[in-house]
């Protein structure tokens, strides 16, 4: 097939390619032409394991270009299948539709130029009814067809990756969710998927919005969950949430146990950790955005609410620990933070705990010094100007350090254990839980969801 990918973000390019690399001719369009000139030359824009690679392949084997977005170019290229995956933020906790209206737009242009009937796909993250509404209208005005009229296809199918592993779980996915408003649209998106042996949903494109939606909201109510019985068991004193989780982790309806007795470890469990909170450019957004959407149709989402309340306050706990090791304030500590992308594996920023956390250390005059593999450049960026230095070398910096904060589980941070004869009597926040204390017998270790026991009066465990 020839299929045409609007945005190379995360989620067009990691398809566009993974499409390619299965057989398919795909050209990704962005508004970004430096982008388009950049993929043409077989260079990446943000880092992603392995996709370099499979670009190389693909580009090689003749089935991948990039292409500045024009309506020209998408009419001249006349696609099979024309799946938009652009951004949809959240703006004032709404979801900001400008990139899909824009889109959309530019689709109908092309589309008016096309003689034949061509399915339209949305990959992007949108709110139950957007591709039906939305989508459906702005391509109907610019381009004059009717999609009721057969004269164009409308489908959703919705991106399950994660970053830091997209093209493992593009190329092997749990399941393809089809969402369609028409056969041919659905037969189409049957036929790009057609070289993919996985659960096929297939179902009307609100169902298939939704379905994005709750997996989402429920992952991230999963960690919020757990966060909060972190926050308990700490201030309880005496009891590691850690263990705790471990306990509850062996109950076989979170971890089965198979005939022979050995033990499925579902991903499910990587959520029920307790951490700093959630970031990133989908669970704070999504999350947001379904709640406003329950509440457009009458509901009042109190468990989405919840969610993004223990979420907002999460990355404090961090600001805490640090305060309880410095009684007398934090003005002048000198902090040497690791991790500054949302999660191991990936140069993404957009919401980062580390951002918050950054901001909170500033305003009670700390000074921050940041390391991340690939994520610093783009931390800069997006912190507030000042707040924050770059660190070149994380172990070197130790030296200086009065405190060091792990805000990201990558893999280079867990060889810390082996600077411990260098921590002595600095402080050590492991926020993402990687550690365990005895490894830095010499080092102040504070961590999410434990203290040292307080005595605790019978009356006060009733109480
Ligand atoms: P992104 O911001 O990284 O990329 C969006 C790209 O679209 C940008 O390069 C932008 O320049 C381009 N663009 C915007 N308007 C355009 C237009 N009119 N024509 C052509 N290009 C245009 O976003 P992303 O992280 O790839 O996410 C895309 C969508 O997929 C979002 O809805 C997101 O919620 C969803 N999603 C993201 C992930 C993830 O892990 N990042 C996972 C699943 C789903």
């Amino acid at each position: 097939m020839k299929i045409d990918v609007i945005g190379t973000g995360y989620v067009g390019l990691v398809s566009g390619v993974c499409l390619a690399a299965k057989g398919h001719r795909v050209t990704c369009y962005d508004v970004r032409p430096t982008v388009a000139e950049r993929l043409n030359r077989g260079e990446l824009h943000f880092h992603e394991p392995g996709l370099a690679e499979m670009l190389a392949e693909v580009r090689q084997a003749g089935r991948f270009s990039a292409a500045e977005m024009s309506e020209t170019a998408l009419a001249a290229s006349a696609p099979d299948l024309i799946l938009i995956a652009v951004g949809t933020p959240s703006t004032d906790g709404k979801i900001d539709l400008t990139q899909i209206r824009g889109a959309s737009q530019a689709i109908g242009r092309a589309l008016a130029r096309i003689p034949a009937f061509v399915p339209v796909a949305i990959k992007s993250t949108v709110v139950p009814g957007t591709t039906d509404t939305v989508v459906r209208a702005e391509i109907e005005e610019a381009s004059g067809l009717s999609h009721a009229a057969g004269q164009f296809g409308l489908g959703m199918n919705p991106e399950f990756l994660r970053e830091g592993r997209a093209v493992e779980d593009f190329m092997v996915p749990d399941r393809v969710v089809i969402g369609s408003e028409d056969t041919r649209t659905r037969d189409a998106l049957r036929e790009a998927y057609a070289p993919w042996d996985c659960d096929i949903i297939e179902v009307n494109t609100r169902t298939a919005e939704m379905i994005k939606y709750a997996n989402n909201c429920l992952l991230a109510l999963q960690i919020s969950a757990v966060n909060e019985l972190a926050n308990v068991a700490a201030a309880l004193g005496g009891v590691d949430v850690a263990d705790v989780m471990r306990g509850v982790h062996a109950d076989r309806r979170w971890s089965p146990v198979q005939p022979g007795g050995t033990r499925v470890r579902p991903g499910i469990l990587d959520y029920l950790k307790a951490g700093c909170g959630f970031g990133g450019s989908c669970f704070p957004k999504d999350v947001q955005a379904m709640r406003t959407l329950a509440r457009q149709v009458g509901i009042e989402p109190r468990l989405l609410q919840a969610t993004l309340d223990v979420n907002q306050d999460q990355p404090g706990q961090v600001t805490q620990l640090l305060e309880r090791s410095f009684p007398a304030g934090l003005a002048g500590k000198r902090v040497l933070l690791l991790g500054c992308a949302f999660k191991e594996d990936t140069d993404d920023v957009r919401e980062s705990v580390s951002l918050r956390i950054v901001s909170d250390l500033a305003k009670r005059g700390a000074r921050v010094e940041a390391h991340d593999p690939v994520a610093l450049d783009n931390f800069l960026r997006a912190a507030q100007a000042g707040s924050v230095e770059p660190c070149a070398d994380w172990r070197a910096a130790i030296t200086g350090a009065d405190a060091i904060v792990v805000a990201t589980a990558w893999p280079e941070y867990r060889s810390l254990r082996e600077e411990a004869g260098r921590m002595s009597g600095k402080v050590l926040v492991d926020a993402r839980r990687l550690y365990e204390a005895e490894a830095f017998p010499g080092a102040d270790y504070q961590t999410i969801g434990y203290a040292p026991a307080r005595v605790l009066t019978a009356a006060g465990a009733q109480a």
